[in-house]
């Protein structure tokens, strides 16, 4: 059965018979020693070294022109949607197979979502259906922007999310995006590590979000960054996250309304460590997921593979099983065993404050809801 299987190669890959986690932070490199210095020194909050070096790490491996360091990854997102000019009323459209805080974050913006199925390739937005949503429902208004035909309102940001950090379609995507006037703003939460033909997410639209969450590629506590792809918009960005306190050495004067979404140094601290790290894990989460690749093979149990065009980080590893009791079985057999295996999220339309939100069809979300399963997927040392 799939489940022995799977439940002996997982125990053997990780060497243990207790409780093996979906995803734990490692801590090797310099962690210690970094957060250490910031007590010491007293500078763990607003002021410090950590905060600027960590944000020019991510800019030196993304390429990204500023990246702005936020307290955690919906934060960035809020930020990059406010940035990219979303209103109040304003519809912003997404993937339902994401995490919530994808629409958590343009709720905030007063913005309501609207779900477009995912492409069978990437598990992220797809192009082909945001296109056709967009020729049935939208046309473009006198001001150049979409609107919606029915409820008249602007449609101003695209929010594809690379799901467990495999790459979107991109120029597809940027091709509906720039026909149809709206803005790009890649949820690349999860992504870090991941490039599309040799680009880093999270650097395709003008404002995009990374998380450092405790279960991501690598962590800071919490914590997120604002990519920008301009950079005098990144300077204004950072700005935004930091009460928009014109500097002056004793006046408070603020000259917008502003969020207090900085990284504290104390975090900033952890995530300049797990940079120097970072390298390392992806070798090793690229090598895991080959040997589950390989287990899989010759099986009716799929493994979800990085797009031909895309190199991906494997932050996750999933499968897609057969069929649903397959899935049941798989599931409860691994976790009753101390491999933990979890379901994907449930779709975005199905949750209280979003099921009244206009959508597309979801064929493929709602095939992916109900066969996936993801696996371990820690970066540790292993075996071979
Ligand atoms: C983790 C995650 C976020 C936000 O992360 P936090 O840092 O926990 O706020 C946003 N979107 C997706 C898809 C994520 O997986």
């Amino acid at each position: 059965m799939m489940h022995n299987k799977l439940i002996n190669f997982v125990q053997d890959i990780y060497q243990s018979n207790e409780f093996i986690p979906l995803h734990a932070p490692t801590f090797a490199g310099n962690e210690k020693k970094y957060v250490n210095s910031t007590l010491d020194s007293t500078f763990v909050s607003s002021v410090g070294k950590y905060v600027e070096h960590f944000e020019q790490q991510i800019e030196e491996f993304t390429g990204t022109e500023k990246a702005i360091a936020t307290v955690n990854g919906t934060a960035a997102l809020h930020t990059a949607l406010y940035m990219a000019g979303v209103k109040s009323g304003d519809l912003v459209i997404t993937q339902a197979l994401t995490f919530v805080a994808t629409c958590n974050a343009l709720y905030h913006m007063g913005a309501e979502p609207i779900f477009v199925d995912v492409s069978r390739v990437s598990l992220g937005l797809c192009p082909k259906a945001l296109e056709t949503y967009l020729e049935d429902n939208a046309f473009i208004n006198n001001d150049g922007f979409s609107q919606h035909k029915i409820t008249q309102q602007v449609i101003r940001a695209v929010v594809p999310m690379h799901t467990f950090g495999h790459p979107v379609e991109l120029d597809e995507l940027m091709t509906v995006c720039i026909k149809w006037n709206i803005a790009l703003v890649e949820d690349a939460a999860e992504s870090l590590g991941s490039f599309y033909k040799g680009q880093h997410t999270g650097t395709f639209g003008s404002f995009n979000a990374v998380s450092f969450n405790g279960n991501k590629v690598i962590t800071t506590g919490g914590g997120g960054m604002v990519l920008c792809k301009n950079y005098d918009e990144g300077m204004h960005t950072k700005h935004v996250t930091t009460t928009a306190k014109v500097p002056h050495p004793y006046e408070f004067f603020h000259d917008e309304p502003g969020f207090n979404y900085r990284l504290p140094n104390l975090n900033a601290a952890l995530g300049c460590a797990q940079m120097e790290v970072l390298p390392t894990f992806l070798k090793r989460k690229r090598a895991l997921a080959l040997q589950y690749k390989s287990l899989f093979k010759n099986s009716d149990f799929k493994f979800v593979e990085e797009p031909e065009y895309a190199q991906s980080n494997y932050w996750l590893n999933a499968v897609i099983c057969p069929d649903v009791a397959s899935r049941e079985t798989l599931i409860k057999e691994t976790n009753a065993n101390g491999v933990m295996t979890r379901p994907i999220w449930k779709l975005m339309h199905r949750l209280p404050m979003f099921k009244g939100a206009m959508r597309g069809e979801l064929k493929i979300s709602e095939w992916v809801e109900s066969h996936l399963i993801n696996l371990p997927s820690s970066p540790i040392l292993m075996r071979g």
